[in-house]
């Protein structure tokens, strides 16, 4: 299967990260720009596209394909949001029966069944996927030719970082066989000293590189208490233009690559000598201050 035109772009991430934000701001801007956008939700918490719709609820095409009745439409599984953002939501499994990564590809087939790319005709297919676990199930678009590129958003917390590592790995397993090369870190909620620091030399040491800085901005909290993206609550705000600037990167012409995952323990090493970097930090500004 390969859908590569128009250009659709995996956006991985740990759960909680912000990469639902990051990636329904990207979708806003696109559209802001004057782009047809559509946003896949791939978590099966299924609320990737809330941001775009003011906080309505979308049926998840999985629910939709459980209810047997009949079959799906467009209309069913979809809702036009902000700024005409097709969004969808993939949706999960009953709790405790069936796979998550099923969900990605029904979507992906029945929006193909549907004839979706031919008629609404987008410039960009966002998929938003959990990347906490880079099975086979969330590597759906990275592994099936469904994504040409993926970007990973991470802040400087360990485990976000492990689950880019992650990614990474999974990637360099399957973009020699046809599946996505790695565009590049999305570096997210940058707020202490170190985190962009920290950032950068996991990027340099696994070959890759940081596309874009979002630092963590009242904006953001305020924007998702309305139930909206910071381009539509805020758009004449700083925040507003670094995700602008964030959707011309990712979308832009830049260098894919594959990156060079760190082996288990030359993580740990690495992010130990983070510790001691941090905290010998602190112990001198404390010191300073004394
Ligand atoms: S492949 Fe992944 S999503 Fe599917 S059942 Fe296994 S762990 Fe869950």
């Amino acid at each position: 299967m390969s859908i590569q035109t128009p250009r659709h772009i995996a956006i991985y991430g740990k759960g909680g990260i912000g990469k639902s934000t990051t990636t329904s701001n990207i979708a806003a801007a696109l559209a802001e720009a004057g782009h047809r956008v559509i946003q896949v939700g791939c978590d099966p918490k299924s609320d990737s596209t809330t941001i775009l719709r003011g906080g309505a609820e979308l049926p998840t095409v999985l629910d939709s394909l459980r209810d047997r009745a009949r079959k799906p439409k467009l209309e069913d599984i979809s809702a036009v949001g902000f700024w005409g953002v097709l969004c969808i939501e993939a949706g999960g499994p009953v709790p405790g029966v069936g796979c998550a990564g099923r969900g990605i590809s029904a979507a992906v087939d029945l929006l193909e069944e549907l004839r979706v790319f031919e008629t609404f005709a987008p410039d960009y297919v966002l998929y938003d996927v959990l990347g906490d676990v880079v099975c086979g199930g969330f590597a759906v678009p990275i592994r099936d030719g469904i994504a040409d590129r993926a970007f990973v958003v991470t802040s400087s917390d360990f485990m976000a970082i492990f689950a880019a590592n992650n990614l990474f790995k999974a990637i360099d397993k399957y973009a020699p066989s046809g599946g996505a090369r790695l565009g590049g870190i999305i570096a997210n909620s940058l707020q202490l000293d170190h985190a962009r620091g920290l950032i950068d030399d996991f990027a340099h040491r696994t070959g890759t590189e940081v596309v874009g800085y979002v630092p963590r901005s009242v904006d953001v909290a305020q924007a998702e208490l309305y139930g909206q993206t910071v381009i539509e609550a805020a758009p004449y705000s700083d925040q507003a233009e670094i995700y602008r600037k964030l959707a011309r990167r990712v979308t832009g012409d830049l260098e894919t690559r594959l990156p060079k995952p760190l082996n288990g323990p030359d993580l740990k090493d690495w992010a130990r000598d983070w510790g001691d970097r941090i905290f010998g930090a602190e112990r001198a500004a404390a010191a300073r201050s004394a």
